[in-house]
């Protein structure tokens, strides 16, 4: 029996059939989620590869985030994974260039990060572009044999360059209903999440406001501050499935909606995130609590209607003591 070190690598002979079914995804003028995802797609078939990721600027273009990759996404929401110039991916935004590498981990400019599931092997980076400068990066890895060449690199160009226009105007729709500070959904985007009225399957919304939030700022520094924002968005994210939406209504102030969720459902979740903040130290001897309201959403309500119990449930939960949850079970 022989033992195969190095799997091999077959790309398609014929790149034509994958680059023309990335045309219809243009036509489609499909999701920015859809987009990534079928760019991802693509390149992994065009390059007989399993892994694929594509990771967009923020607004400060100093952080990347909505990522998506080939195979399931990770997750639906923002996340924040690489600055720029940090890692290879981070030196391929930082220097606006493509970058194809035979062997990874020998690179000075590789970096190991924690919970990594599979060597490198070769790596490939190409930029997305826009007139300014950088808006993003595709990457790529493969353990298997041969190492990317001259081909895969030109087939990669030939599809990010295709998608780029797309990406682009999908960028900036995303980052209109995105908060700059957390990262989490603005207020705008809540039209788009949660329909003008109800129907019959299941909604809830949690109305989330940090108690005494000012006298953090008094007493820590505005700065702390901001990083309690951004910590509690992403503890709350840590709670909550992929398809559950977390906005920032006002400055200390969220409203998560949970699709599918029944009434029990949202609070035990919620009661879980107040226990979770609770607990947390942002900071050393930097505690805060949270107060929320929960609401179903009954058939026919209207948006407001709705958001509007959750608001008013968590005006109960603060005048009752603070660092607790109501829920309206009206
Ligand atoms: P309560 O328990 O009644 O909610 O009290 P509170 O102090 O949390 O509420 P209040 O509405 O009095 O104050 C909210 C504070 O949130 C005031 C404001 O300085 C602070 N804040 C709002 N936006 C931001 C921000 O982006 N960063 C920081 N660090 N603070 C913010
Ligand atoms: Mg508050
Ligand atoms: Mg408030």
């Amino acid at each position: 029996m022989s033992t195969q070190l190095h799997p091999t690598r077959n790309p398609p002979l014929d790149p034509v059939p994958a680059l023309l079914r990335l045309v219809a995804t243009i036509h489609e003028d499909a999701e920015l989620d859809v987009a990534l995802q079928r760019l991802c797609a693509t390149v992994a078939e065009l390059l007989g590869v399993e892994r694929v990721s594509v990771r967009l600027l923020d607004e400060t273009r100093c952080r990347l985030l909505v990522a998506a990759r080939s195979g399931p996404l990770v997750r639906a929401h923002p996340s924040v994974e690489f600055g720029v110039g940090e890692g290879l991916v981070g030196w391929v935004v930082g220097n606006q260039q493509l970058l194809r590498l035979e062997n990874a981990e020998c690179d000075p400019r590789y970096v190991q990060k924690s919970g990594q599931l599979a060597a490198f092997g070769s790596f490939l980076g190409v930029p997305v572009l826009d007139e300014q400068g950088c808006i993003g990066v595709l990457s790529t890895m493969s353990p298997r044999t041969p190492p990317f060449d001259q081909q895969d690199e030109d087939r990669v160009r030939l599809a990010v360059g295709m998608m780029e226009r797309s990406l682009q105007v999908g960028r900036l729709r995303r980052l209109m209903t995105l908060d700059p500070l957390t990262s989490a959904y603005n207020r705008r985007a809540l039209e788009q999440i949660v329909p003008g009225v109800g129907d019959s399957a299941p909604l809830s919304a949690v109305m989330l406001d940090l108690d005494h939030f000012k006298s953090i700022n008094d007493r820590h520094g505005h700065a702390t501050g901001d990083i309690v924002l951004r910590r509690v968005v992403d503890l709350l994210h840590g709670q909550l499935r992929k398809e559950d939406r977390v906005l920032r209504m006002g400055g200390e102030e969220f409203l998560i909606i949970l699709p599918g969720a029944p009434l029990a459902a949202a609070a035990a979740v919620t009661e879980r995130a107040r226990q979770g903040i609770d607990a947390a130290e942002f900071a050393p001897g930097v505690h805060v609590t949270v107060s929320a309201g929960v609401a179903a959403r009954r058939p026919g309500e209207s948006r407001d209607a709705f958001v509007g119990r959750a608001d008013q449930a968590c005006y109960r939960a603060k005048s009752s003591g603070r660092n607790l949850i109501v829920i309206d079970e009206t």
